[in-house]
């Protein structure tokens, strides 16, 4: 949104293909109309900002230099024409009713943002049992609460804002629970302080935590969930600093719903499909190689936000402006390139302080479920490993199916590959959704 506000300003000629049906993606999440929300600002703390913003991108709208195209996931970006005259082309499934759709373009801005990391433990398929970050945008954009007593545990500072906003909309939040120890930053104090609206942002979600009466247990961890229906209570343990519960430090916590997450992970399925360059984040993700001017490796493709590396929505907001700069062909403002330095430290720092510690795979069972899709148990993956030899994910992959069902291992691609002992790497795949086989068969057949 920020890209194709500056590009639009510049000139030129914008196409928004957007998998979620509103603007403002992750962050800027807000009611459906039909919900008929009276504050839909009230789960926001920079809403002026965002409307100020979203005015803006209406307007060029209007004026035909922005089309925006709500509900349209890409599913490939592929380079076709001649090779003086080539241009990328995206396409898309679009609309619930599944249409093709595809858009030609001089330069691709890719900014798909992340998707939630989980880590499994005993009782985590139940229901109740939600991502931190899904509680969240059932919050925002449905306005619904996951339960009225609801733990919210994982790793990363998204906890203290899910927690603040379901303590707001009336849900009980009887602990914060998280993994990592906040020391963590104190060796990246210079970092912080060149951020105070980052230290600020902080201190917001601290002072929401006190007024909620909501406990933070840092260095803890669910590492059970209970119940037979859905979650009626966890089950949380004190951890060493690699997180491994410690013996004897065991205890429960009633509840009607969990939220959890581990932190985010850059969505690169159309990135790592074109063969843009990737590095490893300090988090233990991975994320695309931009240069200063937010160019991949592949001329002509960009990116910019969580695509980099997690670092949340300012830093998002600067790198896509700086990226329609570069992409209009001018010089992003100096003033624009420090702050996204400064952003990009702090967001180093916060990867490596919540980093998981290899301890999180004590919390398995031999019988606890790591790909739900294809009900993949821990003991097949580990079989997989010590009788079978697999060294990587994609032999555990190939050997057990962990990874191959409807999430295309979103949801266990990280926990399977800490379980191999594997260093991360995004894998590489052909399609970055579901796509329908007429889709596929109506696409031109390539003559000679
Ligand atoms: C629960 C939660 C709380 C957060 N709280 C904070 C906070 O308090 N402060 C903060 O700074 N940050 C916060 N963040 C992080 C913040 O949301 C992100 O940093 C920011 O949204 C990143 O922007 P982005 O443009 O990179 O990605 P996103 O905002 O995630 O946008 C990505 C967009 O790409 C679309 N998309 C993805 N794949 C495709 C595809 N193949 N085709 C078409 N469209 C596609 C998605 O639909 C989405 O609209 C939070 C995140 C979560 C999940």
């Amino acid at each position: 949104m920020a890209a194709a506000v500056i590009a639009a300003r510049f000139g030129l000629r914008v196409t928004v293909l957007d998998a979620g049906e509103r603007v403002g993606g992750q962050y800027y999440r807000r009611p459906a109309p039909g919900l008929g929300a009276e504050r839909p600002e009230a789960l926001h703390h920079d809403w002026a900002a965002f409307a100020a913003r979203e005015a803006a991108f209406r307007a060029h709208e209007a004026a035909g230099r922005i089309t925006y195209l709500p509900a349209h996931h890409v599913w490939t970006v592929v380079r076709e024409g001649s090779a003086t005259d080539g241009y990328w082309a995206l396409r898309a499934v679009a609309g619930a009713d599944e249409t093709a759709a595809a858009v030609r373009a001089r330069a691709v801005l890719l900014a798909t943002g992340a998707y939630e990391r989980q880590l499994p433990f005993p009782g985590w398929t139940l229901p109740g049992v939600v991502g931190a970050g899904g509680a969240q945008a059932m919050l925002k954009s449905g306005l619904v609460l996951p339960g009225r007593r609801v733990v919210v545990a994982g790793s990363g500072p998204l906890l203290l804002a899910v927690a603040g906003s379901l303590a707001a909309a009336g849900a009980r939040v009887p602990a914060v629970v998280e993994a990592a120890a906040y020391t963590g930053y104190v060796g990246r104090a210079p970092d912080l302080l060149r951020n105070p609206g980052k230290l600020a942002e902080g201190a917001v979600f601290g002072g929401a935590l006190l007024r909620h009466g909501i406990r933070l247990l840092t260095r803890h961890a669910v590492v059970e969930a209970h119940g037979t229906d859905r979650v009626e209570a966890v089950t949380v343990a004190r951890l060493d600093r690699d997180w491994r519960p410690l013996p004897g430090t065991a205890r429960t916590i009633p509840c009607d719903a969990l939220a959890v997450g581990h932190g985010l992970v850059p969505q690169l399925e159309l990135a790592t499909g074109l063969g843009c360059a990737t590095r490893p984040g300090a988090d233990g993700t991975v994320a695309l190689e931009v240069d200063a001017r937010q160019r991949t490796s592949v001329p002509g493709i960009w990116a910019a936000g969580e695509t980099g590396g997690v670092g949340g929505a300012r830093l998002a907001l600067v790198e896509g402006e700086i990226a329609a700069h570069a992409i209009a062909g001018t010089s992003a403002p100096a003033a624009l390139l420090r702050l996204r330095r400064r952003l990009r430290a702090f967001a180093d720092a916060m990867a490596a302080a919540h980093r998981p510690g290899s301890g999180w795979r004590e919390w398995l069972r031999d019988d606890t479920e790591v790909c739900r899709c294809e009900e993949v148990p821990a003991c097949r993956i580990r079989e997989a490993v010590t009788a079978l030899g697999a060294r990587d994910a994609r032999t555990v992959k190939l050997l057990t199916r962990a990874g191959m069902g409807w999430c295309q291992g979103r949801m266990c691609g990280p926990a399977v590959a800490d379980l191999v002992g594997d260093a991360p790497v995004a894998d590489r795949r052909p399609l970055s959704c579901p796509v329908p086989l007429r889709h596929l068969a109506e696409l031109p057949s390539v003559e000679g």
